[in-house]
């Protein structure tokens, strides 16, 4: 191989091109977006060149080439046709010490420059070693045939990935291996499909394992939430006791983010005054989600107290059907549950990827215990759902919740007399 390739950062270095025509004017147009100090050496200019010359974008040099205009020039092109001036430029160069091309001309150049495929930031160089720039400009041509803009989509997504991987994966060979795997998974498919949230849920969900261990506080959590999804980010809640501590932390990070609410229909009336009074408090950005049926319409469709004959389908089509459609197109869902309110939540992580509704889904307050919760409450003088303090635990729908007897379990109240612990949204 004659040619050593390189891809060179002018971003802020000088840079000369003799000649104002048309060749010189592409140079100088590659030149500008690579963020290169340009100026033009030349008498006269396209009206291109005379435009970004008068916006000053680039600088100019209005008369014939003199050695002196290599001044301070990390690199020069030379877009003349004239030869005599070409190897006079070159010699000039050589003499400083800058590196020349001269275009169409390899006999007097120190460095050439290739064909050029882009898709974003992917930049995919052909060169005949100046041989044959008609055989590169063909090789260019069906490489663009093969390579089209999912590949610049996948690089933005494999980019942002890296460069979370760097904070929360030490290891080399470990972080090498995860970047491996998204960019050789069906990522680039899912992008050509056009359904890229797709395919950034694979790099979340590569991620997660690892993000899950960087977890060290509630308020970390909600920075960190905040900052990676952005407005991709919900929390849910029916306002229990931990809710509400969630989102006292959360209204200092992200007060707008928003928070669903599933409205069943069937909520006692204290819960709907508390979610009012909340709203008002920490001006919640609060989302309501329904079921596509009402009470009455559930009734007449499917009986009078399906919840006491079929709680699964009731909750199906009240909850879970309706938070599902909520949390369409989110990237990361953000709860309150906690590991010992249940034993079916006693294996909850921080972090974890649900795959039910292909997010994340964050628990900041997994490891607080009912104690804890209630002891910030306390000394923060939060409001609560009154029923608490009626002998409620853990407070769902009216016809679902009963108090809890002394010694019970907190969740014990719900579906009393049911082989049923959860409404299904969090299995
Ligand atoms: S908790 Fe009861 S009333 Fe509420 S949706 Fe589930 S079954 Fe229906």
């Amino acid at each position: 191989m004659r040619y050593f390739p390189v891809h060179l950062d002018l971003k802020g270095h000088n840079v000369v091109v003799v000649g104002g025509g048309k060749i010189a004017e592409g140079k100088v147009r590659q030149l500008v977006e690579a963020q290169a100090l340009v100026r033009v050496v030349s008498p006269d200019v396209t009206p291109w060149l005379a435009e970004t010359i008068s916006a000053d974008i680039i600088q100019h040099t209005n008369q014939l080439f003199s050695t002196s205009d290599l001044d301070g020039a990390r690199l020069v092109i030379s877009a003349t046709n004239d030869r005599q001036v070409n190897e006079q430029i070159l010699a000039a160069a050589r003499d400083r010490g800058i590196w020349c091309n001269a275009v169409d001309q390899p006999d007097l150049c120190d460095f050439i420059t290739p064909a050029v495929i882009e898709r974003g930031n992917l930049q995919i160089g052909v060169s005949s070693s100046g041989e044959s720039p008609v055989l590169a400009q063909r090789v260019k041509r069906e490489i663009e045939e093969t390579i089209g803009d999912e590949y610049g989509r996948l690089l933005e997504l494999s980019a942002a990935m890296r460069v979370r991987a760097k904070r929360i994966i030490p290891d080399f060979d470990t972080r090498r291996d995860i970047l491996r795997e998204f960019v050789e998974s069906e990522a680039l498919e899912l992008i050509r499909e056009g359904v890229d949230e797709k395919a950034q849920a694979i790099a979340e969900r590569l991620l997660v394992p690892f993000e899950a261990k960087t977890v060290r506080s509630v308020e970390e959590a909600l920075q960190w939430a905040s900052d990676t999804f952005r407005d991709g980010l919900v929390m849910t809640s029916n306002f229990g006791a931990e809710g509400i501590v969630l989102i006292d932390h959360l209204v200092r990070v992200a007060p707008r983010t928003p928070i669903i609410f599933i409205d069943t229909g069937y909520q006692f009336s204290a819960t709907n005054e508390l979610k009012e009074k909340l709203r008002a408090l920490y001006d919640l950005n609060i989302i309501e989600v329904r079921s596509r049926l009402s009470v009455e319409e559930q009734a007449e469709a499917y009986g009078e107290a399906l919840y006491s004959r079929d709680p699964d389908l009731c909750c199906k089509m009240r909850k879970v059907e309706p938070l599902a459609e909520a949390l369409r197109g989110k990237r990361a869902w953000l709860t309150a549950l906690r590991r010992d309110s249940s034993p079916t939540r006693a294996a909850l992580e921080p972090v974890e990827w649900n795959e039910r509704y292909g997010l994340v889904k964050i628990n900041p307050m997994y490891d607080w215990t009912r104690a804890r919760v209630w002891d910030y409450i306390a000394k923060n003088k939060l409001p609560y759902n009154p029923l608490y303090d009626d002998g409620y635990e853990s407070i769902g729908c009216e016809p679902c919740t009963r108090r809890v007897i002394d010694g019970e379990d907190e969740r014990s109240g719900r579906w009393v007399g049911k082989a049923k612990l959860e409404c299904g949204i969090h299995l």
